[in-house]
């Protein structure tokens, strides 16, 4: 593996001009400290359909295990619509997912001072919000067997079946007590062990992973109530981990609170400390190409990638800070200036531009 190579996979639509700033900041933060990252840049999703008739080749996946880490824009859009659903962009997103392994979906949701009345809900609930949703992405209901329609009695039927096994919790368990350990060391189990057997082997094993990490504290909620105090009382958290259905409900739930789309990382990691970073949104078909994008989503994702894949926790901190900075210095790309507010907006290049100028300054 090579542990300085990073792939970009710029993808579709506004993904290739968030990715191109996201980059020049990874590029900035490697030669201040001296991580000798070198980039390499390969097709993904309707990109790649056009070109090679495939949205993800074998020997792109190869290029990727053969990297430290994956920072990828965003795929799909109009063109590539009425394709069959085979070889549609998002399928290469699936695939690269499921070929690298990637088991553990991390997605912060962190309310930005300059950004708090961007929320729904009123600033005094959102003010302080910092918190990770950890989600095990390739098990659960999404993938148990047996799964299916039929009938029974003349009535129609659908099943799936909710399945894990210890070492699949273990995993995500230790991922989560582990990015704990980064932040403020408290992890909530999310569950339903009252109703589900599958809840119940997931209690007893977050408790046994929870003994290594004497220094982390271990609650359990509810996800009913989970979803209720995220809303009522979003600060409380710090790490929450869950399995693949309740992660997919709450990640979004909790990105709601921050109220920008535009602003939110994500993760997704595999065992060894190899990564995909990407923006929580798509390709924004109705913006592309008009540097109208906002790039700070895809360049917070390079924060996750500096203090996950490559170990420069201060280079991350720098990267958040420098965001925090231009949004307290006003800047604002289209989708951040709220209904009402007049000032003028801030191109995809110009937002760029202004971080690493921050970073530069700091
Ligand atoms: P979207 O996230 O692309 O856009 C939703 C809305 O948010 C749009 O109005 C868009 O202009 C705005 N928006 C999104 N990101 C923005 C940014 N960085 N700056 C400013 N505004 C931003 O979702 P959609 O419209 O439902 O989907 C468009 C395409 O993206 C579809 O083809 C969909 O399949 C694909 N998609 C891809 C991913 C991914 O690659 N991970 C995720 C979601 C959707």
């Amino acid at each position: 593996m090579r542990l300085d190579r990073i792939v970009l996979l710029p993808g579709d639509g506004i993904g290739p001009e968030v990715t191109e700033q996201a980059k020049r900041v990874l590029a900035q933060v490697s030669d201040k400290h001296e991580l000798g990252i070198e980039f390499v840049e390969e097709l993904i999703g309707g990109a790649s359909i056009d070109q090679h008739g495939d949205p993800l080749r074998g020997e792109v996946i190869e290029l990727c295990r053969e990297s430290r880490a994956v920072l990828l824009g965003a795929v799909g859009g109009p063109k590539w619509d009425d394709l069959a659903v085979d070889v549609r962009p998002e399928k290469g997103l699936l695939r690269i997912r499921k070929e690298l392994g990637l088991f553990a979906n991390l997605r912060p949701a962190a309310v930005i001072p300059a950004l708090t009345n961007a929320s729904t809900l009123r600033p005094e609930i959102v003010e302080g919000t910092d918190l990770l949703v950890v989600r095990e992405l390739t098990g659960g209901i999404y993938f148990g067997e047996p799964r299916g329609r039929g009938t029974d009695d003349g009535l129609r039927t659908g099943f799936n079946t909710m399945v894990y096994d210890e070492n699949e919790v273990a995993r995500i368990g230790r991922v989560a007590f582990e990015q704990a350990r980064l932040r403020r060391r408290h992890v909530t189990h999310v569950h339903k062990a009252n109703v589900l057997d599958v809840s119940q082997l997931w209690m007893d094993v977050m408790e046994e992973v929870g003994k290594e990490y004497s220094d982390v504290e271990l609650s359990h909620q509810l996800v009913d109530s989970c979803a209720m105090l995220l809303l009522r009382d979003p600060r409380r958290f710090d790490v929450l981990v869950t399995g693949n259905l309740f992660g997919d409900i709450l990640s979004d739930e909790a990105a709601e609170i921050t109220g920008s789309l535009g602003m939110l990382p994500s993760a997704s990691l595999a065992t060894g400390g190899f990564g995909l970073f990407e923006p929580v949104h798509g390709s924004a078909p109705d913006i592309a190409g008009q540097d109208l994008a906002n790039p700070l989503a895809a360049i917070l994702s390079v924060a996750m990638l500096l203090e996950t894949s490559l170990d420069c926790a201060v280079g991350a901190e720098e990267v958040r800070a420098a965001v925090a900075s231009v949004l307290a210095a006003g800047h604002r790309t289209g989708d951040l200036v709220l209904a009402g507010e007049d000032r003028p907006l801030t191109g995809c290049q110009e937002m760029g531009d202004h971080v690493l100028g921050a970073m530069a300054s700091a």
